[in-house]
């Protein structure tokens, strides 16, 4: 602990931290040690970790990357949270995230910029830039993520990190701030598919307080990781392991680096006894809209807890109650929260809901459909996980379109709810790192960590 927080110091730059708590860390840290000497055989006992500040900690303020939380301390810890630190975690503070998780580049925080630590001048990913960056560059052996359209895949990807999203339910959304309820889910980011393994172990699980949560028992996620599969032998671990390969997943568009880079991750895999077949996801591009009408649609519903008298910022003086509303969510949204909430109440109001958010949900049922249809031919998925590599702050100027295009191939598979992880596959001519999708079918975390663990 003592050497994580002297080298989190020492890179204060990249801006991964929004809360880092040295002597509550040290004093976690001695709790474990005593822990440990009374004979605890807690699993990740000791082991140093720090949470993406969407997560809700009593130990520490939480401000899901927005001004409206400043200073916001809750009174329970989110059932993530409750897990981890009975399997024996030191938390060592909050990471910093896009403003309620949305965006993809860490831009979106209201608390400055994370870096890439590839590449200072570039981007780390979003919305789970700091808990990514933090991993890349050695300030934590782990950290929590949530992914609700990419947000642990993608920075795992421009990081080279890996990461997981587990079927959605696998982790109770209790004490998750909320984006957008029927697509968020919590996960792992770490050096490595046994690292993420361990700690997916210790967060997942049923909660009675998260109605989503899915009611089975949690698989030994390690030993699935490690299991032979039937006829593999030692050279051909992954001998019988049919992988689909959307043909929309590789389009004339794709960055050559990132195309480069995942043939040579699906190489591998065929070297370790994988097939290679072509499936199709015919309705990929129809993602982006169907996610950015549900995705703003929940989100206007979940943010409208936010109203200047029950948590953190309240506008001065008000006028009366509308005005108290008006300024407290103006003076303390960013713009692409308010953005999402003006889409979000459009797209759901009398007149368009037929339109526009009936279509989505219709859309999105063929979206499910059709990934089953593809692992009729295949045991699971693969592809890029972004059409690029991390892009240079800033880049993307005013246009958010630009940013929500890039999420074309990790939206799918989030509008499904299916397990969906990044492994690092090298890094491109521009030496960014680039990672591989792997997309599994319900509950199938297991082989998608036993393939990215086969292939590290
Ligand atoms: N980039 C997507 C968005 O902006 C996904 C974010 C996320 O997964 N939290 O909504």
């Amino acid at each position: 602990v003592d050497a994580l927080l002297s080298r989190a110091d020492a890179q204060q730059d990249l801006g991964c931290y929004l809360h880092l708590d040295a002597d509550g860390a040290r004093a976690a840290a001695d709790a474990a040690d005593a822990r440990r000497a009374s004979g605890d055989k807690a699993p990740l006992l000791g082991v140093p970790i720090a949470h993406k500040d969407i997560f809700v900690t009593t130990a520490h303020p939480t401000t899901a990357g927005s001004k409206i939380l400043a200073g916001y301390r809750s009174p329970f810890d989110a059932t993530v949270v409750a897990n981890m630190a009975a399997a024996g975690v030191v938390s060592l503070g909050k990471l910093n995230c896009d403003e309620f998780a949305m965006g993809s580049a860490n831009e979106n925080s209201a608390y400055g910029p994370v870096r890439n630590p590839w590449d200072r001048s570039r981007v780390p990913g979003g919305s789970s830039g700091g808990s990514a960056a933090a991993v890349a560059a050695r300030l934590l052996p782990g950290s929590t993520g949530t992914d609700t359209g990419g947000s642990i895949r993608q920075p795992a990807s421009f990081t080279g990190i890996t990461g997981i999203k587990p079927t959605y339910g696998r982790c109770s959304r209790y004490g998750m701030i909320a984006f957008a309820s029927s697509l968020d889910q919590a996960g792992p980011m770490a050096r490595s598919a046994e690292d993420c393994a361990l700690l997916l172990q210790a967060m997942a699980g049923f909660d009675e307080r998260d109605a989503t949560s899915l009611q089975q028992p949690t698989p030994d996620f390690v030993a699935e990781m490690k299991a032979v599969r039937p006829g593999a032998t030692a050279e051909q671990p992954l001998k019988g392991l049919r992988i689909g390969l959307p043909a929309e997943f590789f389009p004339a568009a794709l960055d050559a680096d990132v195309n480069a880079a995942v043939r040579e991750g699906l190489a591998a895999l065929e070297r370790l006894g994988a097939t290679l077949v072509p499936v199709s996801l015919p309705r990929t591009e129809l993602a982006i809209p169907v996610y950015y009408i549900i995705a703003p649609a929940e989100a206007s519903s979940n943010l409208s807890r936010f109203d200047g008298v029950r948590y953190g910022h309240r506008a001065e003086s008000p006028k009366d109650l509308l005005d108290l509303y008006q300024r407290t969510r103006t003076e303390a949204f960013g713009a692409e929260v308010q953005r999402r909430i003006l889409i979000g109440t459009y797209v759901l109001s009398h007149g368009y809901y037929d339109a526009y958010y009936l279509q989505a949900q219709k859309l999105r049922r063929m979206i499910a459909d059709d990934f089953q249809q593809a692992f009729q031919h295949c045991d699971l998925i693969a592809g890029p996980v972004a059409p690029t590599v991390a892009w240079k702050l800033g880049e993307q100027g005013d246009d958010p379109v630009k940013a929500y295009l890039a999420d074309i191939f990790t939206l799918p598979g989030s509008l499904a709810g299916l397990p969906g992880m990044s492994v690092p596959v090298g890094t491109g001519a521009h030496g960014l790192p680039v990672g591989l999708q792997l997309l599994g079918n319900y509950f199938q975390e297991g082989q998608l960590l036993h393939t990215a663990h086969a292939l590290q």
